[in-house]
C-alpha cells in the first residue's frame, strides 16, 4: 500500500532519493504541498465519479490519489520516465481506475480517440498555455477544464478586449469555453518553490458553439493574423490575408474602423469579420 504524505517536501525528496531520480526545471516539475489546496483544487471538477478523466503531469500523484478517491476513471500522462515508474509500479499499482500513459502530452494526448468528461493538471509552467492552445486548436474539447498555472497565465486566460491582458490567446481560451479564476495559490506551497505565484483556472464548455466545425480553420487563421503585430492596425495586419480592396470592403461591411487595433476587438467583432468574409 503506497502510504505517501504528500504535504511533506523531505518524504518526497526521499522518495526521489530512493530511486536516483532529481526533479526538473526543463519539465516544470514543483509539487503542490497543501492538502487544503489539492483539495479545492479538486472540488472545482464538480462530481467526477465514474466520469473520465486526464491529468496533465501527474508528478507523484499529489493530486491523482484525490480524484481516485474519488471514483474518478483516470488516464495520467506523463513525460518524466522515472516518476512514471514510481506511479506504475509502486504509488497506483492496484488502482484498476488508473491508467497512465508515458511521454509528451502534446504528443500522447491527441493520440486518444475519446474526448474525456474533464482534462485537468498542475500543469507545467513552460509549456502549459501550448498544450491549452493545442486542446483548443484541435478541437479536443471536454466539459471541463480544471487548470493550476502561473497566475499571469490564467489573467490572459481570462482577459476581456481592451483591457492589458488581453491576447489572441485570451480570445483562443474564450471560443468554446467560459473561464473563471477560482483562487490564487502562493508560491510558498510548493515544493521547490518558483519564481511566480499560482492560480486555478475553471474552463466551462459553452452550450453553444461559438464558430461552426467547417469554421474553425478560418478563425484560427484570422485570429492570428489580426495579432500578428500588437502595435499595428487591424488594416495592416489583414494584408497578410486579403488585397487592400478586399480589406476596405471588410472592414467597412463589419462596422469596424480602419484604425481599429485587435487588442479593442472583442470574441464577437471576430466572429463577424470571419462571417462577412466568408459573404464577400
Ligand atoms: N501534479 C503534480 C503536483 O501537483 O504536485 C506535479 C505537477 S508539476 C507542476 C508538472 C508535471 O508535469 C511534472 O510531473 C512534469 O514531469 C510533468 N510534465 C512536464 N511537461 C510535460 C509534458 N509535456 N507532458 C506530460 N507531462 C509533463
Amino acid at each position: 500500500m503506497w502510504n505517501i504524505n504528500y504535504e511533506k517536501a523531505k518524504d518526497l525528496e526521499n522518495i526521489l532519493n530512493e530511486n536516483e531520480l532529481a526533479m526538473s526545471k526543463k519539465f516544470g516539475q514543483n509539487f503542490l504541498l497543501s492538502l487544503p489546496i489539492r483539495e479545492k483544487i479538486v472540488s472545482f471538477m464538480g462530481d467526477i465519479g465514474n466520469k473520465s478523466v486526464f491529468e496533465i503531469g501527474p508528478g507523484l500523484g499529489a493530486i491523482t490519489s484525490l480524484m481516485l478517491e474519488r471514483g474518478a476513471k483516470l488516464k495520467a500522462f506523463e513525460i518524466d520516465h522515472g516518476f512514471a515508474r514510481i506511479l506504475r509500479e509502486e504509488a497506483f499499482k492496484d488502482e484498476e481506475n488508473f491508467t497512465l500513459i508515458e511521454g509528451d502530452a502534446l504528443k500522447t494526448l491527441f493520440v486518444e480517440k475519446e474526448i474525456p468528461n474533464l482534462i485537468v493538471g498542475n500543469l507545467p509552467y513552460n509549456v502549459g498555455s501550448v498544450i491549452i492552445a493545442n486542446i483548443i486548436e484541435k478541437n479536443f474539447l471536454p466539459d471541463r477544464m480544471v487548470f493550476t498555472l502561473q497566475k499571469e497565465v490564467c489573467q490572459r486566460m481570462a482577459a476581456k478586449e481592451k483591457s492589458d491582458d488581453y491576447s489572441s490567446f485570451s480570445i483562443l481560451c474564450q471560443l468554446d469555453y467560459d473561464i473563471k479564476i477560482a483562487f490564487t495559490i502562493p508560491r510558498t506551497v510548493f515544493y521547490p518553490q518558483p519564481n511566480v505565484d499560482s492560480a486555478v483556472v475553471v474552463m466551462t464548455k459553452k452550450d453553444n458553439k461559438e464558430v461552426e466545425d467547417g469554421e474553425r480553420e478560418s478563425f484560427f487563421v484570422l485570429l492570428r493574423a489580426l495579432f500578428s503585430q500588437r502595435r499595428k492596425t487591424i488594416k495592416n495586419n489583414l494584408k497578410a490575408l486579403y488585397s487592400p480592396s478586399e480589406i476596405d470592403l471588410l472592414l467597412k461591411k463589419a462596422g469596424l474602423s480602419e484604425k481599429e487595433r485587435a487588442e479593442n476587438l472583442s470574441l464577437v467583432d471576430i466572429i463577424r469579420l470571419l462571417r462577412v468574409k466568408s459573404e464577400l
